[in-house]
């Protein structure tokens, strides 16, 4: 095999081949143990028997393809041991009847022709040049043998029954039939067999026959294609319609038809195939832009500029493999402002995203005809088979003909479009698809996130599940197709190297029971091959005194969080945790966050009662960001002088991080109000704390720094004097100077809630999610903890920085509300909110929490602007003081902004580290 494929370069050249059969000794007739390499001069055999260099044996070698073992006379050469016993004795032949060495020459020959399936990757058979042009099929029929001895050969298997939530299969492997969960179909709202769909298709069966005979622009129109063509044009907003035999052609066809010579197609890297074998057809240009970047469209737009006549755009709705969606508003804006046309592959979308499945611009509220070219297929959603193209009466008349795709090629028969139809009928009129088909992705991918698997940016009914490695994607193929799970493995090429993944399709009609079980199935192999951490169940530290317990009841985990009213009890400034939020926070799925981390929570009693609490968690959305293995620790609370049983209470959190793979352990974290520091790793200690901020007892440092953990990063608190002059001055100056003569700076508008969040999330995202500590927010997420915030937020101290109507910067700051829910005693509810405006005459003091610029605009003054109108809001309304927050200590840049105005440090919180070394556990 070695002439004809590329070697991977990690793969080490052996003389001697792999072998594996057993070998006796013909003077003792015992086994003296296994061959794992062999050439006709030698051979390895693992034995845990001891053996002296130089010894004589005569061997037999049990070759699986003859049934009269080769004898051989040999001598021990090289003998292994690992310390404590022998491991293997490498002996050289010395003598052998030559029909032995012809055997053992032949099976050596045998073996080298056979291709071990685990060394390659799908993609090493596309180019293995040879003479023989059939040469490439042959190696790869030699893989394909060996893929399916081990059972790995997971595609095409031939379903038996429709293609509905449960399926029947012909199972190849055991020739049986096999019932399994139908997790790899497009076929997103069940409308392949819906009853409507096939009694359409049947009468018009009955009506036209059963094929259309010809080419579409020929003999093979009929009334009903040109209905159907009619119906998708009304459904896109458009004035007409074409369709295609199938969405790949469609692609195709359309791309070569209108990218001539001197044109450019400027397109997605991720985008479909189609899309690319479009370009690759069409005599014009194509160039590409990095995955859903904006600035990477406009900066390769600016280079096409003058060098090409025609351009046009061109993305996917929802990306195939990903299942994110394109910010198609600001690709079009874009676009459109260079003069290039624009085009969306909705294959993905129709059906599952915007207001009933209409398709990604509704999503994104645009206007009918605003995207120039709508491409969809027919064959995922809509339940058939096929692909159209909706635009101008003009573009549609041009394709019709000039697309070789669609002159060239049959039309699909005609009761395909009746049942389309049908399934478009049913697709309108049927409100509880599409919210049925909702309910299911988020069940099944937040399930799946709060396992711990990464699911990429999936926002649509494509769900990746990320595995990274072709070799381990494989074995689990072969495991999920066992236990009756029908999901389609992804290697590379359809998907980077390192990016190989499982993707499952939600369907309308899956059951919950569909969804557990699948979940059950994925959860159960990810730990076993290491997708996610192990399941631990870990022994209870027992102590005359002290009892380490792991809690997880709602009621047990209420009790540990009203334990922090004990602790605060003489602290004067302390403000209530929200006990209500704190409880869905720590004990439900209803929090993002919470459905991201897996993790544990404990307790430490003396004599019953608690003395300490602590969560332990693997955020692996963390990890994988980072590429790192962390573990945290996280609300913590104990009581002062229980040094002993902290120090159990944090060995066993530790433990169980450790053998959850965690390397380093941070911490701690902790919840406050809504916000969990998801990344925000922040710890005062014993100071006061503004809104939101966290409390924490001095002693903690003492408890910290006794189970090893040392301080690791600073998060500073500057103070801005809003009295002195000098820094009023400075205020004033920089809010009215303009950096930047294009920037426009306003007020958050809440009535454009959804957007304008978007793009704090946007920039949060590119400003901070690099900086130590933290991760991107998913938008889903952040809406969260936003809309909590929302009936707080005073839009005088919201600001956004614009330009040329893009957002790109932000600050938000709050009243100091500390002081006003100091007297709620945790509960917060609408009629404390309504008393709010009373409460919050008496405040002085403000809080500015976070800000963000786009990485463009950093260094241009502009955040110090941002800064100086929010204190000069804050002035206006009386306020003396103005707290800058959780400034990471390296954050120079956000620090520089706050020290122009007047700011001064005047607490810091601690995070504290660990890299535990080997732990010794009392059950292991
Ligand atoms: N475009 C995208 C984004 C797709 O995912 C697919 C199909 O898988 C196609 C086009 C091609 O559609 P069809 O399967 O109808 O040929």
């Amino acid at each position: 095999m070695g002439i004809v494929i590329k070697e991977r370069k990690d793969r080490r050249r052996q003389e001697r081949i792999p072998a594996d059969f057993s070998v006796f000794s013909r003077n003792t007739g015992k086994i003296v143990g296994r061959a794992v390499n062999l050439s006709t001069e030698g051979l390895f055999i693992e034995t845990s028997d001891d053996y002296k260099k130089g010894t004589k044996l005569l061997l037999e070698c049990a070759l699986a393809s003859d049934s009269i073992p080769v004898k051989a006379y040999c001598v021990v050469k090289r003998t292994e041991s690992n310390g404590t016993g022998p491991l293997g004795i490498g002996v050289e032949i010395v003598n052998i009847y030559d029909s032995d060495r012809n055997k053992l020459q032949k099976y050596i020959e045998e073996s080298q022709k056979k291709l071990n399936s685990d060394d390659y990757y799908l993609s090493d058979f596309t180019d293995i040049p040879d003479q023989d042009l059939f040469k490439k099929t042959e190696v790869f029929w030699q893989y394909k043998l060996d893929m399916e001895s081990k059972g790995y050969i997971r595609y095409r298997r031939p379903l038996a029954s429709p293609s509905a939530h449960r399926v029947i299969i012909d199972d190849d492997f055991t020739g049986k039939k096999k019932e399994m969960i139908m997790m790899g179909s497009n076929n997103y709202l069940g409308l392949t067999s819906h009853p409507e769909a096939k009694k359409k298709a049947q009468e018009i069966i009955n009506k036209y026959g059963v094929g259309a005979g010809s080419v579409p622009l020929l003999a093979g129109t009929f009334d009903i294609h040109r209905k159907l063509e009619l119906k998708l044009a009304k459904l896109k907003g458009c004035e007409d319609a074409i369709i295609f035999p199938s969405g790949y052609v469609t692609n195709l066809g359309c791309i070569q038809a209108l990218v001539r010579n001197q044109d450019v197609a400027i397109i997605d890297r991720l985008s479909h195939a189609s899309i690319i074998d479009g370009c690759l057809i069409s005599s014009g240009t194509f160039r590409t832009f990095k995955h859903s970047d904006v600035e990477s469209l406009e900066n390769t737009l600016k280079r096409a500029e003058g060098n090409y006549q025609g351009k046009i755009v061109i993305v996917d709705g929802v990306y195939s493999m990903d299942g994110d969606i394109a910010p198609l508003r600001q690709i079009t804006d874009v676009a459109h402002r260079y003069g290039a046309k624009i085009m969306v592959d909705e294959a993905h979308a129709t059906g599952v995203i915007g207001e009933r499945g209409k398709g990604t611009p509704g999503y994104f509220k645009m206007k009918p005809g605003e995207i120039d070219i709508v491409m969809g297929t027919l064959s995922k959603s809509l339940g058939g088979v096929g692909g159209f193209i909706a635009s101008t009466k003009e573009v549609v008349n041009y394709l019709r003909y000039y697309t070789r795709s669609f002159f060239f090629s049959s039309n699909f028969p005609p009761s395909v479009a009746a049942s389309v139809i049908a399934a478009m009928d049913v697709m309108e009129r049927d409100e509880s698809l599409h919210k049925n088909l909702w309910n299911n992705i988020k069940y099944f991918k937040e399930s799946l996130k709060s396992l711990g698997f990464n699911t990429a940016h999936t926002e649509s009914a494509i769900i990746p599940v990320m595995i990274g490695d072709e070799l381990t994607q494989k074995q689990m193929s072969r495991r999920m197709h066992e236990e009756g799970i029908y999901v389609n493995a992804i290697p590379h090429p359809a998907v980077p190297k390192g990016q190989e993944r499982f993707r499952f399709s939600v369907m309308a009609t899956h059951t919950r029971e569909d969804l557990d079980r699948t979940l059950e199935v994925t959860e159960k192999l990810g730990r076993e091959y290491g997708i996610i951490p192990k399941t631990v169940s870990l022994s209870v530290v027992k102590d005359e005194k002290y009892n380490v317990r792991e809690i997880s009841s709602r009621e047990e985990i209420e009790k540990s969080v009203k334990f922090s009213w004990k602790v605060y009890e003489e602290y004067p400034a302390w403000v209530p945790y929200f006990l209500i939020k704190d409880h869905v926070k720590l004990i439900s799925y209803d929090y993002h966050y919470f459905r991201k981390v897996y993790g544990k929570r404990f307790v430490v009693e003396e004599d019953g009662e608690i003395v300490g609490t602590v969560s332990a968690f693997i955020d692996s959305y963390y990890n994988n960001y980072h590429n790192t293995r962390a573990g945290f620790l996280g609300f913590f609370e104990a009581l002062f002088g229980k040094e002993h049983a902290v120090a159990k209470l944090l060995q066993q959190a530790e433990q169980f991080l450790v053998r959850e793979g965690a390397e380093t352990i941070l911490g701690p974290v902790n919840g406050i109000f809504g916000l969990f520091g998801g990344g925000l790793l922040s710890s005062n200690y014993g100071k006061t704390p503004s809104f939101l901020q966290i409390y924490s007892q001095p002693y903690y440092h003492d408890y910290f720094r006794s189970a090893g953990l040392s301080p690791a990063k600073k998060l500073l608190h500057y103070t801005i004097d809003l009295k002195s002059q000098e820094n009023i001055k400075a205020i004033k100056e920089y809010a009215q100077s303009i950096p930047l003569p294009e920037l426009k700076i306003r007020k958050i508008n809440k009535s454009d809630w959804k957007s304008e969040v978007r793009s704090v999330v946007r920039i949060f995202n590119e400003s901070l999610a690099q900086l130590w500590g933290n991760v991107p927010f998913d938008y889903e997420e952040f809406v969260e903890f936003a809309d909590e915030f929302k009936s707080l937020i005073d839009p005088e101290f919201w600001l956004m920085a614009e330009v040329e109507g893009e957002a790109i910067g932000f600050v938000g700051g709050f009243p100091q509300y500390a002081s006003v829910f100091r007297d709620l005693d945790g509960k917060i509810n609408t009629k404390s909110i309504v008393k709010l405006p009373f409460q919050m005459r008496g405040i002085k003091d403000g809080v500015l929490m976070i800000m963000g610029l786009t990485d463009k605009y950093k260094g241009k003054k502009i955040g110090t602007v941002l800064l100086s109108k929010a204190c000069e809001a804050m002035m206006k309304k009386g306020y003396e003081r103005v707290a800058g927050t959780w400034i990471l200590e390296e954050n120079i840049g956000s620090r520089r902004i706050v020290e122009n105005l007047g700011g001064k440090v005047d607490l810091h919180w601690e995070m504290y580290e660990k890299s535990p070394g080997s732990v010794v556990t009392n059950d292991s």
